[in-house]
């Protein structure tokens, strides 16, 4: 029954494979020569099956615990280096058609008031969120055919590439909305989206059903497919997730690689990232009602392992986590993060943080200014490159690149010309010359000599006005 290259949820996510490579993971947790020859494995950075990487989370023993850790830390230097790419969330509407029991958007909560952006407010917000130095957006939208029909997040997407507000530019819009058909995918790519992001929320049938009693995200296959149809649509980069609280760490964890096999054994081309929410309180909501939460150590121990198991797919995580686990976690192998962040539909326009149409409570409540000051003083290089998909690095071009290290010779000194600009137009004092500090430091790793000249002078011609240089 169980089949990766089936186009059948059931098959590709089969049940009775996640149950055994528990009950296998189980068996074999403490057998210390099994989880030595799956760390060596690891190491060969080429990645685990579900199972493998199933039997290391589940194991109990401390040392290789930490041995995980710090190979998880090695893999997270060789592939992503010290840069963290830097995106924010976009909320368009909160107009929503389904029942989802952990979302305060859900159709019967009545209290919250419901909004949706015109074309107008959206430049408002996307003028704000150029302001604070953002290039790289997430839309998000409730599922709601009538109030969010395809052609209002084209028409959306359209204006958000639109608006150059003084040296400020989104050059990247990825889409988090409900699962849809083939030919709405196309139209996305069409509208030039960076990754197609939808989360799974749980992989667990009966559960999934359970969490979404209404409306069409009820329907699991549907759901589940979705990324199948996206390829068939001609996106690329697709975003797994899972909401964790819902069900079983480990079964979301082994099912999650399912997925991630299943795409690259279908379309040869694995996820191009995986994003790690927690279910946070929100209007309606109490996180205390989902029995499956799970602590900050079992967090970080599944970040390390996706990290071994899938090497070369970005990792995200968003401002649902606190400063402090954040830190925990990039260190183990995220490689973007979103920063300033309002979760409220026009939220970014307003002097305070809004609450009234918000879908989770923010933890990581820093401007952009301090949240880049604080990955720099911790030796990171915040990044706001978007340059792969502009110059065609996407699906499998990306990973073959990211497979051989060649993308390293792109993305750092691209790192380093975008946080220019970054420190140019948006900085504090005191970013400011950090960040020149880090960039001075960091050209001396630019591999190739007529690379590092050609920053030098690129940089000159940022610090001169001249923006949108990248390799
Ligand atoms: N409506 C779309 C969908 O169904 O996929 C768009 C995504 S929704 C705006 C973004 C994500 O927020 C959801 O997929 C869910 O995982 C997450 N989310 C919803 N309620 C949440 C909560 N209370 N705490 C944390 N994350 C939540």
């Amino acid at each position: 029954m169980y089949d990766p290259k089936s186009l059948k949820a059931e098959e590709f996510i089969c049940h009775e494979e996640v149950l055994e490579s528990l009950k296998y993971a189980d068996e074999h947790k403490n057998d210390l020569e099994l989880v030595d020859r799956i760390i060596e494995k690891a190491k060969l950075r080429k990645g685990l099956s579900h199972r493998e990487a199933s039997v290391l989370l589940a194991c109990e023993n401390e040392e290789k615990i930490n041995e995980i850790y710090a190979l998880a830390e090695q893999i997270k230097k060789d592939f992503y280096g010290n840069r963290i790419v830097m995106f924010a969330p976009l909320y368009l509407s909160n107009y929503c058609v389904n029942g989802c029991v952990y979302c305060p958007y859900h159709l019967k909560n009545k209290h919250i008031a419901r909004k949706k952006l015109t074309q107008d407010e959206i430049k408002k917000e996307v003028i704000a969120l150029q302001d604070m130095g953002h290039k790289r957006l997430a839309i998000e939208a409730g599922e709601d055919p009538v109030n969010n029909p395809i052609e209002y997040i084209l028409e959306s997407i359209k204006t958000i590439y639109s608006i150059k507000h003084k040296n400020g530019a989104i050059r990247r819009v990825n889409v988090n909305i409900a699962a849809t058909t083939v030919e709405n995918y196309r139209k996305l790519k069409e509208a030039g989206i960076g990754t197609y992001i939808l989360f799974q929320e749980t992989y667990h049938k009966q559960s999934y059903e359970q969490l979404h009693p209404t409306g069409p995200k009820h329907d699991y296959a549907y759901h589940t497919e979705a990324m199948d149809r996206a390829m068939q649509g001609g996106i690329d980069d697709v975003g797994l997730g899972v909401l964790f609280g819902l069900e079983l760490y480990r079964y979301e964890f082994a099912a999650l690689l399912m997925h991630a096999e299943h795409l690259e054994a279908v379309h040869g081309v694995g996820p191009h990232t995986i994003s790690v929410p927690r279910i946070k309180h929100a209007d309606d909501i109490d996180p205390n009602c989902f029995d499956n939460s799970i602590s900050d150590d079992i967090f970080a121990k599944i970040c390390a392992c996706i990290r071994v198991a899938v090497p070369y797919t970005g990792m995200i995580i968003s401002t649902r986590e606190s400063a402090e686990v954040r830190e925990k976690v990039i260190k183990l192998g995220v490689s973007q993060i979103s920063g300033a962040s309002r979760t409220s539909v026009g939220g970014y326009c307003e002097e305070e943080r809004p609450h009234d149409t918000e879908q989770f409570d923010v933890s990581d409540n820093r401007t952009l200014d301090e949240v880049v000051n604080w990955l720099m003083s911790a030796g990171y290089i915040p990044s706001f490159c978007t340059a792969c998909y502009r110059e065609g690095r996407t699906g499998d071009r990306f990973m073959s690149l990211c497979k051989s290290g060649q993308i390293q010779n792109c993305c750092h000194p691209n790192a380093l010309m975008t946080l220019k600009e970054y420190l140019c137009d948006y900085a504090s004092d005191d970013t400011r010359k950090i960040g020149n500090e880090l960039i001075e430091k960091e050209i001396d790793n630019i591999g190739k000599d007529k690379v590092k000249d050609i920053v030098r002078e690129r940089l000159v011609k940022i610090e001169n006005g001249e923006r949108d240089f990248r390799f």
